[in-house]
């Protein structure tokens, strides 16, 4: 048992307010060091790529009360596994994952739960909708009625400056109010997916309801 992360986990967990869910993200983290975030109360963890994950999966079937959540680039060809492995997928970027992602839901007979990922900012290494276009795919988001879509999720471009990042996490919470007030019957908004190890004090400021934290409670990744 790693004390350490058993450790940061107990001391940040009693930092965030009870209403922000930890995730705990473990990609390129051991099973083992899952099983002492585990022991340490998480129960749900973060992956970003499936094949990395099923394997993980795999080792901690015994410990069937973790949520899974996926928070990587899905491609098209992952889709179905992203569905059977994880409950939540944050990274739901663009309108044809998302009808691919309910077709095989409702071939399944699953109802994930989604976020869509959104840039606040431009920004030419991330996937995402921009701010318009989501909101002109919002109607056909709308028939996409067997998944769960549940709120935004947001990863502000690297090198802003604090109250920049602040910024960009506010507006996503009142793009997200937005988006509610349009009273869509099949698209929730009540999750706000923000904040990583680097800025998820200013994601909880601004209203967060997940964040998903790695480093700062696994260590340095390889
Ligand atoms: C890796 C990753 C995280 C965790 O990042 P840390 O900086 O290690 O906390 C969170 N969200 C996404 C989408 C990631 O890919």
């Amino acid at each position: 048992m790693n004390s350490s992360i058993y450790e940061r986990i107990v001391s940040i967990r009693s930092s965030l307010p009870t209403s922000v869910k930890l995730i705990a993200v473990s990609k390129q983290v051991t099973a083992e060091a899952i099983r002492c975030a585990y022991a340490a109360g998480i129960r749900d963890f973060g992956e970003s790529r499936i094949q990395e994950a099923t394997i993980k999966q795999a080792q901690l079937q015994d410990l069937p009360d973790i949520t899974w959540h996926f928070i990587g680039h899905l491609q098209s060809n992952k889709a179905k596994k992203a569905i059977e492995q994880f409950h939540w997928i944050h990274s739901v970027d663009n309108l044809k994952l998302a009808v691919r992602l309910e077709q095989l839901a409702q071939q399944l007979g699953v109802s994930p739960q989604v976020c869509l990922q959104v840039k606040i900012l431009p920004d030419p290494n991330k996937s995402g909708w921009t701010v318009p276009e989501l909101l002109s795919d919002l109607p056909a988001l709308n028939q996409c009625k067997t998944l769960q879509i549940q709120g935004l999720m947001t990863i502000p471009p690297s090198g802003l400056a604090d109250p920049e990042i602040l910024s960009v996490f506010n507006q996503c919470r009142e793009l997200a109010k937005e988006i509610q007030e349009q009273n869509w019957p099949h698209i929730k908004m009540q999750q706000l997916s923000m904040g990583m190890s680097g800025d998820y004090e200013l994601a909880v400021q601004a209203g967060a309801t997940m964040v998903r934290l790695g480093t700062i409670l696994f260590g340095d990744r390889l």
